[in-house]
């Protein structure tokens, strides 16, 4: 397949790898020279714009930070056209990035209207499943687009749900990443809790990690540095997924809230425990960083 990659963050480039390793012929292309770069030396083919990344692309995958930048992308913006303006073929488009239900629709909406299929395809796994080929899709769109995209997602994951129709995929993902923000900052609160009474951080992650406080967060992702070798923690915070990035989830999962009148207190709050996190500097570090606001005043 020829396949355009558009979007070479954290979690892009090694999605784009990992195509590349399945045999794919990849064209890619990011603001960010130095991400391009990478990928040509993983094999793939860097180009100066999107537009050129898809021309005679079967797939265009794109995978940018939130919902502004994959309407920009696909819908263009002012005088600056999008790409379903400059497409000549009709590639199957999927956004694997993290947005609004809505923005899914609205996107979709205008493929749909040019004959395109449009899927949504938000992922989870952070960028330890991006690098391993282990990501879990959740996906939004026709049935039929569906099966196409099967066996292209398939190099980069290894559980591809279809959750229903375009925007589903959004749905579901945002639903997930309300509840690891609020898994996450639960387990910083608990582990500074024991430790300001004395415990240490690895073995109370033990004890938690075999009762009934295990988790997600808990068990593979510690907050706490040293505690898990190979952790965001244990790196300063550097890389993986990012404060902003929860921030815009947790906002995103806000809205749908506010549009379906659900509530979602539990939620709320985790919203503006990483809300506050990051306008205190720490946007661009790892979202377990938030154990960071719960050890505020003591001397590191
Ligand atoms: P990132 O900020 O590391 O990467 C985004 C990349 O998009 C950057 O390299 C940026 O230069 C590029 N970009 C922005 N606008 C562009 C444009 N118009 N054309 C080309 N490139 C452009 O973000 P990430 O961590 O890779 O996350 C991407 C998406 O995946 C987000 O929606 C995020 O919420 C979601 N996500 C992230 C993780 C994670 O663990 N990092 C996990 C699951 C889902």
């Amino acid at each position: 397949m020829k396949i355009a990659f558009i979007g070479l963050g954290n979690m892009g480039a090694p999605m784009a790898a990992n195509l590349v390793k399945a045999g794919h012929e990849v064209s890619v292309f990011d603001l960010v020279d130095a991400a391009m770069k990478s990928l040509e030396k993983a094999g793939a083919h860097a180009c100066a714009s999107a537009q050129s990344a898809a021309s005679g692309a079967d797939v265009i995958i794109s995978m940018l930070p939130a919902g502004q930048h994959v309407r920009r992308l696909y819908l263009g913006r002012d005088t600056a056209p999008g790409l379903f303006e400059a497409l000549e073929g009709k590639p199957l488009i999927i956004d694997a990035s993290t947005i609004s239900p809505e923005d899914a629709r609205f996107v979709g909406a205008a493929a749909a209207e040019r004959g395109l299929t449009y899927l949504d395809a938000p992922v989870s796994g952070g960028v330890g499943g991006a690098q391993a080929g282990t990501l879990t899709f959740i996906v939004g769109g026709t049935e039929d687009g569906f099966e196409q995209a099967k066996p292209i997602l398939e190099g980069m994951g290894k559980n591809i749900f279809h959750a229903g129709e375009v925007g589903s995929g959004q749905v579901a993902k945002i639903c997930n990443n309300m509840l690891l923000g609020i898994l996450m900052s639960g387990t910083a609160e608990a582990l500074a809790l024991g430790v300001k009474n004395g415990l240490d951080p690895a073995v109370l992650s033990e004890i938690m990690k075999q009762s009934s406080g295990g988790n997600w967060a808990l068990n593979l992702y510690n907050p706490w540095p040293g505690v898990m070798q190979g952790s965001a923690a244990s790196r300063d915070y550097q890389g993986g997924f990012l404060t902003d990035l929860m921030a815009k989830d947790l906002g995103l999962a806000w809205e749908l809230a506010l549009e379906s009148k659900a509530t979602v207190p539990m939620g709320s709050q985790a919203r503006n425990l990483f809300a506050l996190h990051a306008s205190q500097g720490n946007g661009g570090k790892d979202f377990s960083s938030i154990q960071k606001l719960f050890r505020a005043g003591e001397e590191e």
